[in-house]
């Protein structure tokens, strides 16, 4: 049965699943959701026996209708292959009393390598689907992670180019050494001297640009973007809950058809949204556990029925974190408002003018499945430190903060479900403050490689291939320049002049 997919604030007609990839945001400023959430047709016995990549086509087959099976499986075998360091993709780690599910094993050792490694060949198929034979120019301005991530994602995918801007002086060196070094000759980054917001604003204003759209068109390019509202990000990322749950069951940690909860750290509300419909497609989850550093929000939120971002913005050792407005929670909303897109529309107005808005009692009602929990500086670094003395296993900052909001919700409730843990990081990409918790005195006056070679001794784990190439890697993108000047940057680059 065909799929649709329709916005969130309802100005828009249904789209099929491969044009709702290709425009990313509606039209009408709302976000893409699909018009019902589709039921799992196979049988949990069934999927405990699949691999990760079969277990996608699973998945991923009922929400991508219009994308033909050799299409899809395509698309998941270029994606989860070796650019990923375990044949298994996403592993299961069982400490402490709950299961780390270790998202961190592709191109850039972050969790955002899950759906970027896919969002690629669904993108190009997606043009193909809808005769566009334009090359996809992808322009993202970023604050670290991400671009990173797209740039390993999209380089050397074949009609693709992409393009990266951030901020000069904005970056840890170890992001820039990522960026700058980036192969594919698809491939472009560029500093510029600015922070991430003009980074930001310079990137808004080029997909506003008539005048570059036309001339690019001319020359055979339209831009699209890769940012994690995107139904193509979000799609990927449901598989990896199921994937964990066909794994416990098979291992007999779970019996059929008992619940799991899950603990999310969350910045912009994809990792855990994602969950959600998985629990919404039939797979017994229980609590979604929505954890926040300082920049608790979201925990507000929870507790009040209260959104308010009115609030300083706090810098944290949890980066990807340091968010204050979460863009993919407008697909919640839309949902707890029973698909209400008008009242949708109405707080995110709100939200837009105020920067504060307050849902209604029965849309609290409709959130009894989450609950929030955050953690400060201090207790995140001490459950790193404490879960290494106890058991030797290192984690990163950010699966800290979600393991800190597990144990805050054990003592709270005494509930003893399953717990799934998404580890959203490894530990390499965060050295400092990971090795500045266990190790203190020892890093002083230590570099970053050599804090790297002190983790990989003491934890006793080998150091991914992403960290071991930028050691003597050479740097391919010296391009810098001032906001201004990004047109013409671009122009060169695709050779429009
Ligand atoms: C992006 C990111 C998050 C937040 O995920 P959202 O889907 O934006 O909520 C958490 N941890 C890490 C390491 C990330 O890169």
């Amino acid at each position: 049965m065909e799929l649709l997919y329709k916005s969130t604030r309802g100005g828009e007609s249904q789209v099929t699943a491969s044009r709702a990839i290709l425009q990313g945001l509606a039209g009408d400023g709302g976000l893409f959701v699909p018009e019902r959430i589709p039921k799992l047709t196979a049988g949990f016995r069934e999927l405990s026996g699949m691999s990760y990549q079969e277990t996608a086509y699973e998945v991923m087959k009922l929400f991508l209708t219009d994308f033909t099976e050799e299409e899809l499986k395509h698309c998941i075998r270029s994606a989860y292959d070796e650019k990923f360091d375990t044949e298994v993709i996403a592993p299961l780690a069982k400490v402490g009393g709950a299961y780390y599910l270790e998202l961190f094993h592709g191109a850039t050792i972050a969790f955002k390598d899950m759906a970027l490694s896919i969002l690629p060949y669904l993108m190009t198929t997606a043009a193909k689907k809808n005769q566009i034979s334009n090359e996809i120019v992808i322009l993202t301005a970023t604050s670290g992670d991400t671009g990173k991530a797209a740039l390993a994602g999209f380089a050397d995918v074949p009609s693709t180019r992409i393009i990266v801007f951030y901020p000069k002086d904005g970056v840890s060196p170890v992001q820039e050494k990522q960026m700058v070094t980036q192969k594919g000759d698809n491939t472009l980054v560029v500093g510029i001297r600015g922070n991430f917001d003009d980074a930001q604003s310079g990137v808004k204003k080029l997909f506003g640009d008539q005048e570059l759209a036309e001339e690019l068109s001319r020359a055979g390019f339209q831009f699209s973007s890769a940012n994690s509202i995107n139904i193509g990000r979000l799609v990927p990322q449901i598989v990896y809950y199921v994937h964990a749950y066909a794994r416990l069951l098979e291992n007999g940690e779970l019996k059929e058809g008992e619940k799991m909860n899950v603990v999310v750290p969350t910045g912009n509300f994809g990792n855990i949204l994602a969950a959600y419909y998985a629990k919404q497609m039939g797979l017994p989850v229980g609590k979604l556990i929505c954890a926040s550093n300082d920049n608790k929000v979201l925990y507000d939120f929870f507790r009040t029925g209260t959104y308010d971002r009115n609030r300083p913005f706090i810098l944290t050792a949890s980066p990807s974190m340091d968010i204050l407005i979460s863009s993919n929670l407008e697909r919640l909303l839309y949902r707890i408002a029973g698909e209400d897109a008008g009242k949708t529309a109405e707080l995110m107005g709100l939200l837009g003018t105020e920067g504060v808005y307050e849902i209604t009692g029965d849309m609290r009602d409709r959130l009894a499945d989450f609950c929030g929990y955050y953690a400060t500086e201090k207790e995140t670094e001490e459950v790193i430190g404490r879960i290494y003395e106890d058991s030797g296993y290192v984690m990163d900052t950010h699966t800290a903060v979600a393991a800190c909001a597990f144990e805050k919700y054990r003592a709270d409730t005494a509930d003893d479900t399953r717990t799934v843990i998404a580890s959203t990081a490894s530990p390499y990409k965060f050295t400092r403050s990971v090795m500045e918790v266990i190790d203190g005195e020892a890093c002083g006056g230590m570099s970053d490689f050599e804090l790297i070679d002190e983790l990989s001794r003491i934890s006793g784990t080998k150091i991914p291939n992403a960290i071991e190439e930028i050691r003597t890697a050479p740097v391919r993108h010296k391009t810098v320049c001032e906001t201004h000047e990004m047109k013409q940057v671009v122009r060169t680059f695709l050779g429009v002049e």
